[in-house]
């Protein structure tokens, strides 16, 4: 039998991109010309964060605009945001077991740092997969024939249950606990799991030991 495939998300999975979103604005924010639109930038750590694009209504539209071109424009930004702590290593761990591959809706310019780093994790993951949008994503890990997925965006949940019933990703879609995916809309059933840390999927995927 072979191993199971899974698609995994990096950011805000095994990455921690809102932290790098943020200390962006906060870094600049003595220099009242860095960004379009002078907002308070403190409210940025106090934010609500219940909706997947809180960061874009805190920070407006011409800020948003701007942190992509500029800022996120360049490959050095990619190469400095952090790791949520222990997730690759985790990732590592799935990647010796199952087949591994990472599905991302990062932009282009994040392709050279995400690779080096995959390159630096000496684990063998089996290829990175970029789409255009997240809502791609579903279909792509459906035509990878990937048996789960793994993400925190509640919308790529709720288009893979709604896959699922066709049985795709036989063991199920997989929601990263964050804020923002606290309701997967369901509406016409199906099931996922939630987890709180890629250790637990390490566990859950574990075969039963029988004594
Ligand atoms: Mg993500």
């Amino acid at each position: 039998m072979s191993r199971p495939r899974i698609a995994l998300d990096l950011d805000e999975v095994v990455f921690d991109w809102l932290e790098a979103f943020i200390r962006t604005f906060e870094e600049e924010d003595g220099d009242p010309d860095a960004f379009p639109v002078p907002f308070d930038v403190a409210s940025l750590r106090a934010a609500r964060q219940d909706r997947y694009d809180w960061m874009e209504h805190v920070v407006g539209q011409a800020n948003w605009r701007w942190f992509w071109e500029v800022p996120a424009g360049e490959a050095s930004w990619w190469r400095a945001v952090p790791l949520r702590v222990g997730e690759a290593e985790a990732a590592a761990t799935l990647a010796h077991r199952y087949d591994v591959v990472i599905l991302t809706s990062r932009p282009r310019v994040a392709r050279v740092p995400t690779l080096e780093w995959m390159a630096d994790q000496e684990a063998p993951f089996q290829g990175l997969f970029v789409v255009e949008q997240a809502g791609d994503k579903v279909g792509a890990a459906a035509g990878l024939a990937c048996d789960t997925l793994v993400d925190d965006r509640a919308s790529v949940i709720a288009d893979a249950i709604l896959h699922n019933r066709t049985s795709f990703f036989p063991i199920g879609p997989v929601v990263y606990s964050q804020p923002w995916n606290q309701v997967i809309p369901r509406s016409r059933g199906g099931d996922y799991r939630r987890i709180s840390s890629l250790e637990e999927l390490v566990v859950q995927m574990s075969p039963r030991r029988t004594k």
